[in-house]
């Protein structure tokens, strides 16, 4: 291992060759052979550095500067002369966390200066790797995975332990630097820590409560599916911190949460899992819309309780009393989480191998307001960001035929394609838009669209292409939310094309009005938020 600290010009060193390689095996082998070199504090900066980031996921910290201040700390930092000692990796890191740091007043400046300060320091392409690192694109083709699999190759420690371990600390840096300073054991060893979230659990799609149940062996554990916000709840003696889906600190938004938990939750160690849902006057959910007006509120949040009361439903348990739960059956998981939780707080759920008594169960939460089932496998672990098939969501989806009236070229994979679809219904002998979508389509169906759409040309932008409206296609979504964006007043959530309808030529478009009896029809099941 090095003795002085590493320059900062080896990173570039290594970046550049990264960049010069597509082969995975051979990036990986520049990055372990990178690691190993590296002082024991070096190696979590290192690994950050690499993939883009300063911190771990689960870190609120953030640069927080932008490309204007950047311009400007360029100019300043070229104004100086280059007497200082050159970068070092831990010198960089250090400052860029400084530079996270400043907040407040007068931090845009002190943000600035210390940036100076980076530049001033750099070489021009120290620089430019700067920049990259700052904006979080380094173009070097490494993300988590190829990062942990330079890890085994560097530690010696095997590759699903290593994931298991950034699942349990959501720390990319501090699980190379286990690995490779005590290995296997140190690894095995690693335990969540209270209050830095799990990646949560994710589902996949099944048809239906057949498909589910057959998947699932024949029998298996059916919960409502709650359309709300899903949240994981740390408590550890006096503390409670809640989490979003995407780990974000949310505790300030949800006292009301946070108080229920304190009164009725046994335990004082442990991690729940559950769903917080917005309720209206009538007791019915609200919706999705509604709730994301209260989620994330850090303002006149006692006022927001009021108005917009939530429910939570637990669904899972992580970790009780010092024990890690993760690798325990669901079937178990949910026996402790209804020995320390009172039934109220529980997801509905059955157990059945009887497709009949599924069905009823799913009409059951719809009608209730709920979006669907989840299917849960009863012998299943619970595995950390993870979309399997142990989790599977059933989700009615309502459909409408929308016509096409623009589109815009895709990027990346999608370049040369018309992929962006802008949906219009019909509205008094025109066309109004209700959203957009690039989901659904396979390849082939892209292709065909883009020659079909460019045949419809009626005019264009160097973005988008309008069309004369004349393809239909069926497309699913979510929810039909209020929209100041479109015409219509309404757009689509979560829209996705399920076919062509080369059938239909667009007089059998639905109409806006169809869509506005969607919408109304949502508060049959939905509350409905009053002023
Ligand atoms: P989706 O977002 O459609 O992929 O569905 C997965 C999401 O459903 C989860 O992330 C939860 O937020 C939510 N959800 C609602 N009810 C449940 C439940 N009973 N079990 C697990 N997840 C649920």
């Amino acid at each position: 291992m090095a003795l002085s600290e590493t320059p900062f010009n080896r990173l570039l060193e290594l970046c550049t060759a990264l960049r010069g390689t597509t082969r995975r095996k051979e990036k990986t082998r520049l990055i372990a052979d990178f690691l190993r070199g590296l002082r024991p504090e070096e190696i979590a900066p290192a690994v950050l550095l690499i993939v883009g980031s300063i911190f771990p996921e689960y870190d609120e910290r953030t640069l927080d500067v932008g490309f204007e201040t950047v311009k400007r700390a360029l100019k300043g930092g070229r104004q100086r002369t280059l007497i200082e000692e050159p970068l070092t990796i831990l010198g960089v890191h250090r400052l860029l966390t400084e530079i996270a740091e400043a907040t407040g007043a007068g931090s845009r400046r002190r943000k600035e200066r210390l940036l100076e300060a980076l530049f001033s320091r750099a070489s021009r392409d120290e620089v430019e790797l700067l920049i990259h690192i700052i904006f979080g694109e380094m173009r070097i083709g490494v993300n988590e995975g190829v990062m942990l699999e330079a890890i085994a190759e560097a530690s010696g420690v095997d590759l699903e332990l290593l994931r298991r371990a950034l699942m349990l600390t959501g720390d990319l840096g501090e699980v190379a630097r286990i690995a490779i300073l005590e290995g296997e054991e140190g690894i095995r060893a690693v335990k969540p820590r209270m209050f830095h979230p799990l990646k949560p659990m994710l589902a996949s799609m099944a048809e239906d409560v057949e498909e589910a149940l057959e998947e699932h062996g024949g029998l298996t554990a059916f919960e409502y599916k709650f359309d709300g916000a899903r949240i994981q709840i740390h408590r550890h003696g006096n503390n409670i911190r809640i989490f979003s889906r995407r780990l974000s600190d949310v505790t300030e938004s949800l006292p009301d949460i946070v108080e229920l938990i304190e009164a009725v939750i046994k335990s004082r160690d442990v991690i729940l899992e559950g769903e917080v849902v917005a309720i209206g006057r009538n007791g019915r959910p609200l919706p999705f819309q509604d709730l994301m007006r209260r989620f994330r509120r850090v303002h006149d949040v006692e006022e927001m309780v009021k108005r917009i009361p939530l429910r939570l439903h637990l669904f899972d348990i992580l970790y009780l009393d010092g024990r890690l739960l993760i690798d325990e059956p669901y079937r178990e998981r949910w026996r402790l989480l209804k020995s320390i939780c009172p039934g109220e707080l529980l997801a509905k759920r059955i157990i059945t191998d009887d497709a009949s008594e599924a069905e009823a169960f799913l009409r059951e939460a719809m009608e209730e307001g709920h979006e669907g089932l989840m299917a849960k496998r009863l012998d299943g672990p619970y595995t950390p960001g993870r979309r399997g098939k142990l989790w599977l969501k059933i989700k009615p989806a309502e459909t409408l035929d929308v016509v096409i009236i623009a589109a815009e070229w895709g990027h990346g994979r999608r370049r040369g394609w018309l992929s962006n679809y802008h949906l219009a219904v019909r509205d008094d002998g025109g066309y109004s838009m209700v959203g957009k979508t690039f989901k659904g389509l396979t390849d082939e169906e892209f292709e065909w669209m883009t020659r079909r759409l460019l045949e419809l040309k009626i005019g264009e932008t160097p973005t988008t292409v309008y069309v004369k409206p004349e393809i239909v296609v069926e497309v699913a979504f979510n929810e039909i939310q209020r929209s100041p964006h479109y015409r219509s007043g309404f757009a689509l959530r979560f829209a996705r094309i399920k076919r062509i309808r080369l059938d239909k030529g667009p007089e059998e478009a639905d109409t806006l009005e169809r869509l506005r009896e969607l919408y109304e029809r949502q508060f049959r099941y939905k509350a409905r938020l009053t002023n």
